[in-house]
């Protein structure tokens, strides 16, 4: 498919399998545009090159109406609700602090995102999926830091599958994901992405993903969720490196690198292939949790 646009209006992924070529006067843009339901498709966009103005790199995922899906950062806590707290650091700071760098990067590499929170607002847990659930995401990030024995440090990622049954009602009437058989859902491969990219990125200890059906933001979720623990704040060493502006920035790049990874790669439909699932912490309690 051929169509024209005004050269501020030429659209592409970057890192997405997308050529961009200046040809006699053109820019000739090919780009994989999403269609809202994970099975992409290939665009040609043709447009004259303006003098001083650059395309702009942008994610578009055309939506019923015309809106584009964005992805949803949600930073854990907030106002009231500190989170869980260690070596002199409260959660919920920062959490908002990785959930505005991850904003700011993704931005900058062309996606089109947004926030449950932007600042220290309380934003109760039971609301939290509501927001999300408004309008079809391409993906929910969740920010979280964990605690437990002043030994125990590194980075786990959670997803959910299966949802619970009135999101997995939602699913199987349509709303973009295949619900077929047991196998895991889309939520799984970006945790997978998401886990090996930080682990890469951070060289934390890699405590893997784990599936837990009642993560309220994971199995409440309609679109593919994943809550990310960050790093142990009860950890001396790890809430040290918590705390330094440099090692954050490597754990954003590591969750932007893994979220792209996935994004590239979802055009297949899961494939219900098993993948060996750690083994949940101790001590974690039955209910609709948290983190
Ligand atoms: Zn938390």
């Amino acid at each position: 498919m051929v169509r024209s646009a005004r050269a501020e209006r030429v659209h592409f992924r970057l890192r997405v399998g997308v050529a961009l070529l200046s040809w006699g006067g053109f820019w000739v843009c090919q780009a994989r545009v999403g269609d809202g339901a994970g099975a992409g498709r290939a665009e040609i966009f043709v447009a004259p090159q303006v003098e001083g103005v650059v395309p702009r790199a942008e994610v578009v995922e055309p939506l019923e109406g015309g809106e584009e899906a964005v992805v949803m950062i949600d930073p854990g806590h907030g106002g009231l609700d500190g989170g869980t707290v260690g070596n002199g650091l409260v959660e919920k700071d920062w959490t908002l602090k990785v959930g505005l760098a991850l904003a700011e990067e993704l931005r900058r590499r062309g996606h089109r995102v947004a926030l449950t929170r932007e600042g220290d607002s309380t934003l109760p847990l039971a609301d939290r999926p509501a927001l999300v659930n408004a309008a079809p995401r391409l993906a929910l990030l969740s920010i979280h830091f964990n605690a437990g024995a002043a030994d125990v440090a590194g980075v786990e990622t959670w997803y959910s599958w299966p949802k619970k049954p009135e999101i997995m009602a939602r699913l199987h009437d349509g709303e973009g994901l295949p619900v077929a058989g047991t196998g895991p859902d889309d939520g799984q491969k970006l945790a997978l992405a998401v886990q090996a990219a930080v682990q890469r990125h951070t060289g934390a200890r890699d405590r893997g993903i784990k599936n837990r059906e009642d993560l309220a933001m994971t199995s409440r979720i309609v679109c593919p969720a994943v809550l990310i623990e960050c790093g142990f704040l009860s950890s001396a060493p790890e809430s040290r490196k918590i705390g330094e502006a440099g090692y954050r920035k490597k754990l954003v790049r590591g969750i932007a690198d893994g979220y792209e990874e996935w994004l590239v790669g979802r055009s297949g439909v899961p494939t219900g292939a098993g993948v060996p699932l750690s083994a949940p912490s101790a001590g974690e309690a039955a209910g609709d949790a948290e983190h």
